[in-house]
């Protein structure tokens, strides 16, 4: 039972481990639980592109305020 939980997780879960996957690298297990929601989850795997996106747009703000080039 243990097991199915860790595999079939609710896609706010998914949308924190995203979130988490920038700022730690996330486990075996929390790898594999995201790939198989995201192969199956057609609403995560545009929010993943998503966040992305936002977050290129972040990190090239934020060099810009640096001055670094
Ligand atoms: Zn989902």
């Amino acid at each position: 039972m243990v097991r199915e939980r860790t595999l079939v997780v609710s896609c706010k879960q998914v949308s924190e481990l995203l979130s988490q996957a920038r700022e730690r690298r996330l486990t075996l297990a929390e790898r594999v639980t995201l790939r198989i929601h995201l192969v199956l989850c057609e609403g995560c795997r545009n929010f993943r592109v998503q966040l992305g996106v936002l977050h290129e747009a972040v990190r090239r703000f934020v060099d810009r305020g640096r001055g670094v080039d």
